[in-house]
């Protein structure tokens, strides 16, 4: 049984709006939550791709799918930007006859990342009916718990946040280890239409977004995604992610996410797989941001990590400086790591992390982002 907890709005998640930067950087984000512009997923769910046959999807591989999909995209993100600069403008999902959607399109190549999965960047091709992923996950999307999070950054709270089962990393400090490395199966299994009607619920219980996050919700996407299909509520779709997502995943994810989460962890492909077990956690990371952040808002979270200043939160920072967009992102700098999980029990191993973060660092870290331009304060 799904618990729905139900709290009390933050102050400041109702004064920040008062903030022009912050409705500049989360402008699509605000033209959903007033219902000036559908979600993204209900604009795809009725967006018809002409000269595709239903019966044909079944015949198509994977690289021709994505060769389609490449080529409606485009046009889609521009009918995008239409709809937000024209709030007249209205989309009916249930205005089609016949044709496939392109959410429906999206599903099926879902479907196929899934079975052998490559829905993320560890690839590692298992077919999850007969065996577990490396993400300890079967085919199936686990959620452990459903409810009203006050906790978020303020322009995201009360957050519809759904917590899924199972992660692609080992992070040693990980504060949801159980969720995510542990048990992730403890969850219960959630089918599309089950998910779906956690999201209208969340909704109705007055969610400003649902927040898909974990654990780490990748594993589940095929199962997120045809979630949106049987999804009926108004509210921007949140993806709160390591961002560990094959490019194919974020091709499809694109256009159905609303507004991004994402935790940019580490400046460097060492402390990454030292520290959460992954390679190429730069170029996929990097790769990701691009993407998500060329079409849709961001606010980026960054943990500062005791004496990773140098090698991690400078090298983040400066990133996101140099090569992301300035006009659509707002960046959380984050203090309150504390040892937990592998650190906490064997600290010895861990020296660099078995510490919180010294004032100093974060002071350190702050006065970096302002000197690069960052927008930080708002969401910090
Ligand atoms: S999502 Fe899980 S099963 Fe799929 S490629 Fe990643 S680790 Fe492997």
């Amino acid at each position: 049984m799904i618990v729905l907890e139900f709290t009390k709005i933050r102050p400041d998640a109702l004064t920040i709006w008062q903030n022009p930067e912050v409705r500049r950087r989360l402008s699509w984000y605000l033209s959903v939550l007033k219902e000036r512009a559908p979600p993204r997923y209900k604009i795809a769910k009725a967006y018809v791709i002409e000269g595709l046959d239903p019966d044909e999807m079944s015949s198509l591989s994977l690289n021709e799918m994505l060769r389609i999909h490449r080529n409606i995209a485009p046009e889609f993100r521009d009918l995008l930007r239409r709809l937000k600069d024209d709030p007249s403008r209205t989309v009916d999902a249930n205005s089609r006859t016949g044709g496939i959607s392109f959410l429906e399109f999206k599903i099926w190549i879902a479907r196929k990342l899934a079975n052998p999965c490559i829905l993320c960047e560890r690839k590692c091709m298992i077919d999850r009916e007969k065996r577990i992923g490396a993400c300890r996950l079967d085919n199936k999307a686990y959620v452990h718990s459903a409810f009203l999070h006050l906790g978020e950054e303020a322009p995201l709270v009360p957050s519809g946040t759904i917590f899924y089962g199972g992660c692609n990393f080992t992070c040693v400090y990980c504060q949801n280890h159980d969720v995510s490395q542990e048990y992730p199966r403890n969850g219960e299994p959630v089918n599309p239409r089950e998910l779906a009607a956690i999201q209208d619920e969340l909704a109705v219980e007055g969610a400003r977004n649902i927040n898909h996050v974990g654990g780490e919700p990748t594993p589940s996407a095929h199962i997120i995604l045809e979630s949106m299909l049987h999804a009926t509520h108004n509210k921007p779709q949140l993806w709160n992610s390591n961002m560990y997502m094959t490019e194919a995943l974020m091709e499809v994810l694109l256009d159905v996410i609303d507004i991004w989460l994402p935790d940019f962890k580490y400046g460097n492909n060492n402390c990454a797989f030292r520290l959460s077990g992954i390679t190429n956690y730069w170029e996929t990371v990097t790769r990701n941001l691009k993407m998500a952040s060329a079409v849709g808002d961001m606010i980026i979270r960054h943990l500062i990590l005791p004496s990773h200043l140098e090698c991690c939160t400078f090298k983040v920072l400066d990133y996101i400086a140099r090569e992301l967009p300035s006009n659509n992102i707002l960046v959380n700098i984050m203090d309150q790591y504390r040892p937990m999980h592998l650190v906490y029990r064997y600290p010895s191993r861990w020296r660099d992390l078995s510490r919180r973060p010294l004032r100093r660092e974060i002071i350190e870290a702050r006065n970096k982002a302002s000197q690069l331009g960052i927008c930080w304060r708002p969401v910090s």
